[in-house]
């Protein structure tokens, strides 16, 4: 059956001040899901916008494979002090029991995990760079860039993640 996840992630700036390095959502992520087709739970799932497929990840038993997930919206509000993004992941699910440790699967995967990126430009540089939140960090986590290492953002709280249907 198709299901859909919401994934709501919120950093908070300066983020327009005198050294703006405009610090931007990549439209991709990484959300664990439980894959029918491998018959293993919580597999990283790599997704980019645009594609109609995507990445279920390898391990010892298993090769990576192409799985039934795509993007569906991925939606940016930004403010002065703060960016928000909101993606649904629709995928199909369908029940197993985990090849591995024999649990039932679920169609949002037990403890879920999202990874995002964040794409931006160094002025003082003049390179570009790039940083990834995701669910199990210490926070707050305060990302800073690369090359000058002026504070970029702040991640206070972890990425939401609710199933929608
Ligand atoms: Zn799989
Ligand atoms: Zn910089």
């Amino acid at each position: 059956m198709l299901r859909s996840v919401e994934i709501t992630a919120e950093l908070t700036g300066p983020l327009r001040d005198e050294r703006f390095h405009n610090l931007h959502w990549q439209k991709r992520l990484e959300l664990s899901l439980d894959c029918f087709i491998c018959g293993r739970g919580r597999r990283t799932t790599a997704l980019q916008y645009g594609l109609e497929h995507a990445l279920c990840s390898a391990d010892d038993a298993s090769p990576e494979h192409p799985t039934a997930a795509r993007i569906a919206a991925f939606d940016v509000t930004d403010e002065r002090e703060r960016t928000v993004l909101r993606a649904v992941v629709d995928y199909w699910w369908a029940p197993f029991r985990d090849a591995k440790d024999n649990h039932a699967a679920t169609a949002l995967s037990h403890t879920p995990w999202v990874r995002l990126h964040l794409g931006y430009y160094c002025p003082q540089a003049r390179q570009s760079g790039t940083l990834s939140i995701q669910t199990n960090m210490v926070r707050p986590v305060r990302d800073t860039c690369g090359h000058c290492d002026h504070l970029l953002a702040t991640s206070k709280d972890a990425p939401a993640i609710r199933i929608l249907n």
